[in-house]
């Protein structure tokens, strides 16, 4: 779970997946001491491919087995799955860092 970087208290799964969803582009308020925490420009990267992987992977899957509606389910079964995890993987830093 991501720690504040300003008031060092651990974010919650809740308060981290609320935040993700609601409030990233202008940075997320921390639960504790309301200071703006905004992603690593890792996280940021990281939450911007893997939906391209998982567009990929529908595409390769069409192109070598044919339109496949089981495989394509499988892959939307995996989205729910992937919202699960983030609040996991999300790190905070103080300031807004360059993407790339
Ligand atoms: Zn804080």
């Amino acid at each position: 779970m991501p720690v504040c970087q300003n008031c060092h208290n651990k974010w919650s799964w809740k308060q981290t997946f609320k935040r993700s969803f609601t409030s990233t582009l202008d940075g997320m308020t921390c639960p504790y001491c309301e200071e703006k925490q905004y992603l690593t420009s890792r996280v940021r990267k990281g939450s911007t491919i893997i939906p391209f992987i998982i567009i990929t992977l529908i595409m390769l899957s069409n192109l070598f087995f044919g339109p496949s509606f089981v495989f394509f389910f499988a892959l939307l079964g995996l989205i729910p799955l992937f919202f699960g995890i983030y609040p996991f993987f999300v790190e905070l830093s103080n300031k807004e860092e360059a993407l790339w």
